[in-house]
């Protein structure tokens, strides 16, 4: 093979045999978290960071300029059913505080926070 390339067509066969085998289940990590997965505690360094987010902007998002189907709505609608949103109070200090630059008195993270310092 040295020297030579693959066609298309077998490349396009590979392709499609492998399909989905990395996937779900059949993924060594599938339903591995915290502790328990490889990449745990691995830190990125902020040129990578700059990078991994530079390829998932805008065009480049999957998602790009797509809104969810009335059906695909309905299914994450009930799946949060009966679910308190925001899912804790540190969630929403985090989400109505502190990326506000906003300080409430009757939270408990604000005075926590405050204290701190
Ligand atoms: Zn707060």
């Amino acid at each position: 093979m040295w020297g030579r390339k693959h066609s298309d067509e077998q490349k396009a066969r590979w392709s499609e045999s492998r399909r989905g085998s990395n996937a779900g289940a059949a993924n060594p990590n599938h339903g591995r978290f915290g502790p328990e997965h490889p990449a745990f505690g691995r830190v990125v360094s902020p040129e990578t960071r700059a990078l991994l987010s530079e390829q998932k902007m805008g065009e480049k998002n999957p998602n790009f300029g797509k809104s969810a189907s009335a059906d695909t709505r309905a299914k994450m609608s009930a799946a949060r059913k009966g679910k308190p949103m925001p899912s804790s109070r540190r969630s929403a200090h985090t989400r109505h505080h502190t990326n506000k630059g906003v300080v409430s008195d009757a939270c408990q993270y604000c005075i926590d926070d405050n204290s701190e310092e």
